[in-house]
């Protein structure tokens, strides 16, 4: 009932509501190498907040299948400062479902999204964190400050990609929007009750309102190893976010057979008009093969983009889990602050 609260939007409190409770969400696929600093960092990050906000803080580390030692290094980090919960996967499912697993142990505070390569700064948290607390904001998401070190045409790529994805939507998806995000109770609440199994992370949270808000920033370079999303690796995420979240390749579709259609028919008008009007013979077999071959390529492609449509039918109707836990360890901080404590904190 309190979530059918959250949803409508009922008038509750701020968007911070009472829930002092924060959850740090870390997917990690062969992460071996920077987890400990990582966690150092956060631990750091996790007093501070206790003491300015009075939040209690835990990060999930969702072991994403990883081949290297991740696993068990996570399992050794400490909870001095910071409850810990390690959820490792039984393979790798992808970054969109370590996402998910993620937000599901979560508790029902306010969740944050951030990779575990380094590349998003424990550093920021705290301006993110003042945005959703002192501002009341529900989704503070981060977005790149520039692209000047990508090259051009990766550039015109994401560009494209946007264009396409918010072609006719109602709720824009902000182009370079990253996954490092801070999404109040609420917000998390309604991402949990998106009940689809291809999930389109920075589209779903865009998608689902309430107050949001833009912070700009500038990724570090990752801390070590090679990032895992190749060039042919983002094109299929970028077709699996075009296809769960727009129809827009659908319309483009119909579209494009519409002016091919009117192509054909004015081009049909000028046969006429040279063989009835100018006398002359239009010759038959040039135009006949480029014709029949437009056809046939403009059909092969779009038998293609419905085709994509129905895998995406097909995945969900299935309706397997997106990803399934392993082993699941929880450890928990000894010093708990007391509720006084933090009604005390708020009140100030
Ligand atoms: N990741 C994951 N599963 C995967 C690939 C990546 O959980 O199959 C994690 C990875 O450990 C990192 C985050 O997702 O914490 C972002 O990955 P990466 O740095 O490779 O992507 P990029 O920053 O280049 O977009
Ligand atoms: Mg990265």
């Amino acid at each position: 009932m309190a979530d059918d609260r959250h949803i409508t939007g009922a008038p509750i409190a701020a968007a911070g509501g009472n829930a002092h409770r924060l959850s740090i969400v870390v997917p990690l696929y062969n992460e071996s190498a920077g987890l400990a600093l990582l966690h150092e960092r956060l631990s750091r990050l996790a007093e501070k907040l206790r003491q300015h906000y009075a939040l209690t803080c835990e990060v999930i580390y969702v072991d994403d299948g990883s081949k290297d030692t991740t696993l068990s290094i996570a399992r050794d980090l400490p909870a001095d400062t910071i409850d810990v919960q390690v959820v490792s996967l039984s393979r790798n499912f992808g970054k969109e479902a370590a996402l998910m697993a993620g937000l599901d142990h979560a508790g029902d505070g306010a969740i944050l999204f951030m990779d575990g390569d380094g590349q998003h700064s424990p550093d920021l948290v705290e301006k993110l964190v003042s945005h959703w607390i002192d501002d009341g904001y529900d989704v503070v998401y981060t977005a790149k400050a520039n692209r000047n070190n990508e090259s051009a045409l990766r550039r015109v790529a994401v560009h494209g990609f946007y264009a396409l994805v918010n072609w006719g939507a109602r709720q824009k998806i902000p182009e370079d929007a990253g996954d490092f995000r801070l999404l109040s109770p609420r917000a998390a609440s309604a991402l949990r009750r998106l009940p689809e199994r291809n999930r389109f992370f920075k589209g779903l949270a865009s998608w689902i309102g309430f107050r949001q808000i833009r912070v700009d920033y500038e990724p570090a370079p990752r801390a070590h190893g090679v990032t895992s999303f190749s060039a042919a690796r983002l094109l299929g995420l970028s077709i699996e976010g075009l296809t769960s979240f727009s129809v827009a390749p659908l319309r483009f579709a119909s579209l494009l057979g519409l002016l091919l259609a009117f192509g054909a028919f004015l081009f049909g008008l000028s046969i006429l008009w040279e063989t009835w009007v100018n006398g002359e013979s239009v010759p038959g077999y040039p135009s006949l093969i480029v014709g029949l071959m437009t056809i046939g390529g403009v059909q092969l492609i779009m038998i293609g983009i419905v085709g994509e449509y129905i895998g995406k039918i097909l995945s969900e109707l299935k309706a397997r889990p997106i990803y399934f836990v392993a082993e699941h360890d929880i450890k928990r901080t000894s010093h708990r602050i007391d509720t006084a404590t933090v009604e005390r904190a708020t009140s100030e």
